[in-house]
């Protein structure tokens, strides 16, 4: 039965098991982060406020977003790291079409298609943010969990959105699109990359929608957020962040990050971590 059906069964009185009520969660998410305004403006005033800290992030040479940045760095060119899926591009209609033609889950070849065709939009406030620190001199690198296979097509959408492009990199990066599996180090967690390019440049933001973006995340939930209150005042200043409600670490975190688990007992893992006082 194709989910199409399923959710309108559902909606006719069917009971939703928990098989569906995982479906349920991913359609809510995608339908706030697709429609609404208020996720909007939640794209717009991450990216404003990153647009307010620019010009001292330019000028006060100490300053580094990149836990990875470490030796003299007061001398480097400037740099910002940003991640693409769901902090540069929005990919809802890839997240619907997950919905409307597969189970509601991640499906590689419904993704591969849709990164394909080079049709995912800005995120709210990104192309001006960060063409306006290209103009003053930054260079913008993207660093992704795409893998080289999505590299073409994923250039052509970024420059097709307007979004700033420096053919060439410093250091032997080679260009500004670094993704997951271009090197052999460079795997999904993207520490090597960063320290990639803090090696060569002062890295003034990190931009993403997932605590990944900005250090080593796949760890408990309780881990996770004792590692990122060690730099809270970041957030909003040098670590720009995107919300994500669809997917991502926070909730593979839920369940020890065991993505064959059934959706049923995704839900019941989702249940015991919710706190009544
Ligand atoms: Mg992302």
């Amino acid at each position: 039965m194709r989910l199409g059906t399923l959710l309108l069964l559902t909606f006719y009185g069917f009971t939703a098991g928990a098989q569906q009520a995982a479906v349920m969660d991913v359609l809510n998410a995608t339908a706030w982060v697709q429609t609404s305004v208020e996720y909007r403006a939640s794209a717009l005033q991450a990216y404003r406020s990153a647009g307010q800290s620019l010009p001292k992030a330019l000028k006060d040479r100490n300053w580094t977003a990149a836990l990875e940045q470490t030796g003299k760095f007061r001398k480097l060119p400037p740099a910002i790291i940003v991640d693409v899926d769901e902090t540069v591009l929005d990919n809802t209609p890839g997240q619907a079409r997950f919905l409307l033609e597969g189970n509601g889950r991640y499906d590689r070849n419904i993704w591969m298609s849709w990164t394909e065709e080079k049709r995912a939009k800005a995120v709210p406030g990104a192309v001006k943010f960060l063409s306006d620190a290209a103009a003053r001199g930054v260079t913008v690198f993207y660093v992704t969990n795409r893998v080289p296979q999505e590299a073409a097509a994923t250039e052509a959408n970024l420059k097709a959105e307007g979004f700033p492009w420096k053919g060439a990199a410093a250091g032997g990066l080679g260009d500004v699109l670094l993704l997951a599996g271009e090197k052999p180090e460079w795997t999904s967690d993207k520490s090597a990359r960063r320290a990639a390019v803090a090696a060569h440049y002062r890295v003034i933001f990190l931009c993403g929608d997932d605590l990944n973006d900005f250090f080593s995340a796949c760890l408990k939930p309780a881990e996770r957020t004792a590692k990122a209150a060690e730099h809270e005042t970041w957030w909003g200043e040098r670590w720009i962040i995107l919300p994500n409600p669809m997917y991502g670490s926070w909730e593979d975190a839920l369940f020890d990050y065991d993505r064959k688990l059934s959706g049923a007992v995704v839900q019941e893992k989702k249940l015991k971590a919710l706190r009544r006082e």
